[in-house]
């Protein structure tokens, strides 16, 4: 970092415009309210930090809404039955988040009477609590000067610093960074107005930097070359291919539940082939028995973290005799559905 950097300013100026403009967020106590005596909720903090990874706050607000209304408590969501939370997760996707987010809430009821330890070593020895999400809750619900970077952070600080080293990598450098500039006074404000500044204005494109409270330090700003940091390794997707069946009884689907370990663990699917580097040679040997299977035009596409997955679907008649789960139609949110089995079933009904 370079010598000159006005610290004491860059916290100065980002905790006032974080005063004036930052976020109004339906589990965040503003700090006018915190000043009339308004304290965090961890509860309403930790899902909302959870539900959050990997989501945008638009997407992610309804299920917050909706989780709080059906388990207004820790409690409540702890003795709730595992494949009613997996159901009500459905659509946020990456699910192991959904199941640790129930098991958490188990340890905190049976072995913290329902509250959460107030530090960010404890809290990380927690199910499903990383080192982003202890850091912010110890920050935001305990005012403990933790450092938190999440992806706007990293955005904001490899900007104002230039960082040339290409993420994944850079992950330290930028931690380090981040750290040297965290508000001891103000912990959590302080984290909230930072993950906010590249929410709002040092956005992927187009950075307001003409309002940007700090572009008077920013050396990308200087530069007039914003546009390339963070710099970013590329990542090839590999692409999976597959099959999958739709067995349709009058309103009912023959569905199967994954493995509890894994991928979409727990969630319910339509019976299928393994998703392999290449389509199956002969997809029919993985139908769940002989129909007169006809295959829907064009292919479902989804794409997870890591790879790419092209399914085809085949559709025919079946009866309920038939072993197996069968699910109604129009009850299909009673289950825990992940997005790709809902497009597959879609692409099956719209044949
Ligand atoms: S000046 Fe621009 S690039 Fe720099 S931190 Fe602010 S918004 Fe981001």
């Amino acid at each position: 970092m370079k010598k000159q950097t006005d610290i004491p300013r860059l916290r100065r100026d980002l905790l006032a415009w974080y005063d004036r403009s930052g976020r109004t967020l339906p589990w965040r106590i503003r700090p006018e309210d915190r000043e009339k005596g308004a304290l965090p909720d961890p509860y309403k903090v930790w899902l909302s930090e959870i539900m959050l990874q990997q989501t945008t706050v638009p997407h992610a607000t309804p299920y917050w809404r909706k989780f709080l209304s059906e388990f207004p408590t820790i409690d409540d969501l702890a003795r709730a039955d595992q494949d009613k939370v997996l159901a009500m997760w459905a659509g946020l996707g990456y699910y192991a988040r959904a199941r640790n987010l129930h098991k958490c809430a188990r340890v905190i009821a049976s072995e913290f009477r329902g509250k959460f330890p107030q530090s960010e070593k404890e809290l990380l020895k927690l199910p499903g609590i990383g080192p982003y999400t202890a850091a912010t809750m110890a920050a935001i619900c305990f005012d403990e000067p933790t450092n938190i970077v999440d992806g706007n952070v990293e955005r904001v600080i490899s900007r104002m610093f230039r960082v040339h080293t290409p993420l994944p990598n850079a992950k330290s450098e930028l931690r380090n960074l981040a750290g040297t500039i965290a508000d001891p006074g103000r912990p959590g404000d302080y984290g909230q107005a930072l993950m906010d500044l590249g929410a709002t204005i040092c956005t992927p494109k187009s950075p307001k930097c003409e309002i940007c409270p700090w572009s008077f330090e920013c050396q990308a700003f200087r530069h007039q070359d914003q546009a390339n940091y963070p710099v970013k390794v590329k990542k090839v997707r590999p692409v999976k291919y597959g099959a999958v069946f739709a067995l349709i009884n009058d309103n009912q689907i023959l569905m199967r539940k994954r493995p509890e370990k894994g991928l979409l663990g727990g969630m319910f699917e339509l019976p299928g082939s393994p998703w392999t580097a290449k389509s199956p040679d002969n997809p029919l040997e993985f139908a769940p028995a002989t129909r007169n299977w006809e295959k829907c035009a064009g292919q479902v596409k989804h794409v997870f973290t890591h790879f790419e997955l092209r399914l085809d679907v085949y559709r025919a008649q079946g009866d309920a005799k038939l072993n197996g789960i069968w699910a109604a139609l129009d009850k299909l949110s009673d289950y825990a559905v992940p997005t790709l089995t809902k497009k597959a079933i879609m692409a099956a009904l719209n044949e």
